[in-house]
């Protein structure tokens, strides 16, 4: 008789930090997170979640990528290269004579 149950995937599952007894499960939650003085609400935000204490681990890669979507400095860091409209405005075509 041993404790080992079978696991279908061990890479998929993780020890929950909080309980040492929960596993966590990918599922997809509402995030939620103040944008200055608004709460935003993100539907849909891959989470893991586990089936013992609840206890939530919101997917690392989707936190930083949610984060550079609400942080306006996240995109500034190259060089301001791109000028939108500026050079691609279309000049006026004149009739000659
Ligand atoms: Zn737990």
């Amino acid at each position: 008789m041993t404790e080992e149950t079978a696991s279908p995937d061990p890479k998929t599952l993780a020890l929950c930090p909080e309980c040492q007894a929960g596993v966590l499960h990918l599922q997809q939650i509402t995030y939620f997170t103040w944008l200055n003085s608004e709460l935003v609400t993100v539907p849909n935000f891959p989470a893991w979640v586990c089936d013992v204490c609840g206890r939530r681990e919101y997917d690392e890669r989707a936190v930083i990528w949610l984060n550079t979507l609400l942080n306006p400095d996240a995109g500034r860091r190259l060089p301001a290269h791109r000028r939108p409209g500026r050079s691609a405005r279309p000049r006026p075509v004149r009739p000659q004579p």
